[in-house]
């Protein structure tokens, strides 16, 4: 199977350093070769000569580099933009989904890593989420003579192990399972934007509802996995003819962030979240490693031990399209949450 057609791609984007990362003064820990190709701590090859190597001056003898080489479908730099990773991912998916199957990207990294960027981004430089909502409004105008289209769109949380309606907050919603339908989260709220200035104005909105807790990590650390879904409903024009019904669903997810709870000194209620977070994101890793496991056979893959993998039965495995999008700093000061995304994502190539 040629590489655009296989059923999960794993793509890996390095962001810029911070303003802070840049302070520290250390090498960068991740160096992109090419498209598809970074090594994870290389070693230095020049700048040794006169002790001139970054961080070697007050650190004493530097540990041995882990040098690993890994190959992804795709590495995007630092100076990749929205449109370039909305290019090599989202939108090579985006045929599969007007044939009418699920598919489902995913934003995985620690907090900081740069995932809430590449998925929403911000209202100057809007992310996935809204370029692809965009590029299918214009792939179904183009088709309207033969087609009658339908799309919706809708926004949640799971936080905590409830499910939260980001465009029309209430109470947490139940998750249900319809014969025809699929997988239904009862009362979300599904919406029609007309415009772009509409849909960005529903993506910011929609943002600013999620839940949001402080930690000792990181003050802007975010525990909830937000989920953008477009859903597309075509009626073949075909004169004469019994219409044809096809739906499909796109899930976007900005997942909470991949860190350990351990590392972040959590208390009390804090505590419990992030036991719950763990809940829904190793679900997910565990849902991902059992698809890995059951290629080519039949296995248990356990999707019923968390809301988010609840949610999505219907968008991974089978016949769906997934991306998984690990965001990585570039800085020594995320070595440890870098390296263990980037054995992740390896990892998840074998699925
Ligand atoms: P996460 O959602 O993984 O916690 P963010 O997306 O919030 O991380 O990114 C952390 C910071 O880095 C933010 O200030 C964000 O604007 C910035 N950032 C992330 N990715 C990029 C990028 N590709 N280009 C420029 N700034 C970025
Ligand atoms: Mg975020």
């Amino acid at each position: 199977m040629a590489v655009e057609d296989s059923m999960v791609q794993v793509v890996v984007r390095v962001r810029p350093p911070t303003p802070r990362e840049l302070e520290s003064q250390r090498p960068p820990v991740v160096q992109v070769v090419d498209e598809r190709v970074l090594v994870f701590d290389p070693e230095e090859t020049d700048g040794g000569f006169l002790g001139l190597k970054w961080g070697s001056t007050h650190e004493g003898p530097k540990k041995k580099s882990k040098d690993l080489t890994f190959v992804f479908d795709r590495v995007f730099g630092e100076a990749a933009t929205q449109q370039d990773v909305f290019q090599h991912t989202t939108h090579g998916i985006l045929d599969s989904f007007l044939q009418g199957y699920n598919c489902s990207v995913f934003a995985y990294g620690a907090t900081g890593a740069g995932k809430t960027h590449t998925m929403l981004g911000s209202e100057g430089d809007p992310g996935i989420m809204y370029l692809t909502t965009m590029e299918l409004y214009r792939r179904l105008e183009a088709r309207r003579e033969e087609k009658r289209f339908e799309v919706l769109i809708s926004y949640q949380e799971v936080y905590n192990e409830q499910i939260h309606d980001l465009l029309e907050p209430k109470g947490p919603l139940a998750i249900r399972e319809d014969p025809d339908k699929g997988v239904v989260v009862q009362g979300l709220s599904f919406h029609q934007p007309t415009s772009a200035e509409q849909l960005l104005g529903m993506l910011t909105r929609g943002n600013r509802n999620r839940t949001q807790h402080p930690t000792d990590a990181n003050a802007t650390s975010s525990r909830s996995h937000a989920i953008f879904q477009i859903f597309v409903k075509q009626h073949d024009r075909v004169p004469g003819l019994t219409q044809a019904l096809r739906v499909a669903k796109m899930s976007l997810i900005d997942l909470a962030g991949s860190e350990r709870a351990s590392s972040t000194h959590a208390k009390g209620e804090r505590l419990r979240e992030g036991a719950n977070i763990n809940r829904s994101l190793l679900a997910l890793i565990n849902v991902l490693n059992a698809l890995a496991d059951a290629k080519g056979r039949k296995s248990h893959v356990p999707y019923r031990d968390s809301k988010l993998t609840r949610l999505l039965k219907d968008s991974i495995g089978g016949n769906c399209r997934t991306v998984m999008i690990a965001a990585i700093s570039p800085s020594s000061l995320a070595y440890e949450d870098t390296y263990n995304t980037l054995k992740y994502a390896d990892r998840a190539k074998e699925i």
